[in-house]
């Protein structure tokens, strides 16, 4: 029995393209005591792979989180087999605004300690003591209360290309680093304020938002489905959409456009451009924004050394990536010295008139 993806990239993009078939991009997650994690990825791996379905899905003793892509003529099929898991049953499926069949080009199904790399120790607080869940309706009157601060628990560069007007986006590379910062800057507003928070999908909010009643937080509010199902509903009920620009997903399209607004520039060359990629440099690969003119000079690298990296000898590049060798001194997504012209995140000091 195969349990592990066996393809490369390419040879997946080349089946995809002569099966001719639509695929549904999809992403869910559920929190459930999953008993034995090991045994219950390998039940999925087997079914899903037969399936065609292909996708990063984590799961863990407290659940799974799934992104992957079906075929749209199994769709029933996959549909069928999550309903005959009983805590996947009529589970919400997060459906993509912008399809795309080269989506995922593996399956791959981790386990791991978290299905968010939260660095909470569950123990110490009720995780099931949630905030009030809310509809792309209710969260637009909500952000319009003058009480409201609204906080984007997502990372400095999912940020850069696309947040809710009015949002705080603290500059962080992590969800776990931003619990702690965002509790220091909103103490004094524990009691006065509407805390409203929301992410990609609303997996991170489920626990953030326990985490901050825990901490004291009166009146905490999170959006059902993240901005994935906002999106969804603002098309089918016509409602007024006040997300900016493009929704960062985890997946080959990085991104899905919620409005025409390009908030971000080209990290080059400072022209209006909201695409990331990566550093086509693979030892160096670091994610960026490069609009099209700087990626054919660049060759889309992120810097001149790792330009000249990518001319030389494929054993040479291959040697290099075994060893540390990383010329432009990255270590975080999407920051770089090379890099001029990043956006500076929006602080509670730069938004300080949301406040008071
Ligand atoms: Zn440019
Ligand atoms: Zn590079």
């Amino acid at each position: 029995m195969q349990l592990y993806n066996k393809l490369s990239a390419e040879e997946r993009a080349k089946l995809i393209r002569d099966a001719g078939e639509e695929r549904l991009t999809i992403s869910f997650y559920q929190y459930a005591h999953i008993g034995n994690p090991e045994i219950f990825r390998n039940y999925l791996f087997v079914n899903w792979d037969a399936l065609g379905v292909l996708g990063r899905i984590y799961v863990a003793n407290e659940g799974i989180n799934a992104q992957l892509s079906v075929p749209a003529p199994n769709f029933n099929a996959f549909k069928e087999f999550l309903d005959s898991i009983p805590f996947l049953q009529n589970i919400r499926l997060n459906i993509a605004v912008e399809q795309d069949n080269f989506s995922f080009l593996k399956l791959k199904v981790k386990v791991r300690i978290k299905i968010v790399a939260d660095g909470l120790n569950d123990a110490t607080f009720d995780v099931t003591n949630k905030g009030v869940h809310v509809g792309a309706a209710d969260f637009n009157k909500l952000i319009e209360d003058e009480n409201t601060i609204l906080v984007d628990m997502r990372n400095h560069y999912e940020s850069e290309i696309g947040y809710f007007e009015g949002a705080i986006t603290p500059d962080v590379d992590t969800f776990r680093e931003s619990l702690p910062i965002i509790e220091n800057d909103l103490q004094d507003y524990k009691e006065s304020k509407n805390l409203v928070m929301y992410c990609t999908g609303g997996i991170r909010c489920e626990k953030a938002s326990a985490y901050f009643k825990h901490k004291g937080f009166k009146n905490v509010y999170q959006l059902e489905g993240g901005i994935i199902e906002y999106a969804r509903q603002i098309k089918e009920h016509n409602l007024p959409n006040k997300f900016l620009g493009k929704n960062f997903v985890f997946d080959e399209r990085r991104g899905e456009r919620i409005s025409e607004h390009v908030i971000a520039k080209c990290h080059q060359c400072g022209v209006p451009c909201d695409v990331h990629v990566n550093c086509a440099n693979e030892s160096c690969h670091l994610l960026f924004i490069q609009c099209d003119s700087c990626k054919e000079k660049m060759q889309q690298c992120c810097s001149n050394e790792c330009k000249e990296v990518i001319q030389l000898p494929i054993e040479e590049q291959r040697a290099m990536r075994k060893g540390v060798y990383n010329p432009s001194k990255v270590f975080k997504k999407g920051r770089s010295e090379v890099l001029k012209y990043k956006n500076e995140p929006l602080s509670l000091n730069s938004k300080g008139s949301i406040i008071e």
